[in-house]
């Protein structure tokens, strides 16, 4: 049997919103890393005082609950759906040079399109990571 790999990533998917606020205490993101093939940074991590950072130190403060790096849309479709379900805001991020501080926000899901940077050429066009 060949599966394609959306179905795959469909399928993580599809358990990842199963376990979506079944956790005691909030959303379940140990389940959410384990359904997209980018990082999740949270808190308590080492990464996350670094993760959390914008360009700007006025916004050290912000404590996202979780920063992830997806490394598709596929990830990205993933993260929404987990944070619509668990009602869990979402903040798009990507250089983290706003000056307004609009690319954090204490309690959300910071989705870093950085990992998304890829640029490709494609007949007369070229397609641009997000990031
Ligand atoms: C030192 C410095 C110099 C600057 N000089 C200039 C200048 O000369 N000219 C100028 O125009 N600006 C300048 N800026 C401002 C900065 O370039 C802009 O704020 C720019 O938009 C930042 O891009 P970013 O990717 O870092 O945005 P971020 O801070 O990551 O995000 C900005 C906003 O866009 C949203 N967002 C980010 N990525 C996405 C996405 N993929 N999809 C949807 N929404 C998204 C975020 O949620 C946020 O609301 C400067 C900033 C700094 C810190």
């Amino acid at each position: 049997m060949s599966l394609h790999r959306r179905q795959v990533l469909g399928g993580a998917a599809a358990a990842v919103l199963a376990t979506v606020g079944a956790a005691a205490g909030g959303p379940d993101y140990g389940a959410l890393a384990r359904g997209i093939d980018g990082r999740l940074v949270l808190p308590g991590d080492r990464d996350y005082p670094e993760a959390r950072r914008l360009f700007q130190p006025r916004y050290d403060a912000a404590a996202p609950a979780a920063v992830a790096y997806p490394a598709h849309a596929q990830d990205v479709a993933v993260c929404l759906d987990f944070a619509r379900r668990a009602a869990v805001p979402v903040v798009p991020r990507g250089g983290g040079h706003s000056y307004a501080g609009w690319s954090t926000r204490t309690g959300a899901l910071v989705l870093d399109a950085g990992s998304m940077a890829a640029v490709a050429v494609e007949g007369d066009g070229v397609r641009i990571g997000a990031g």
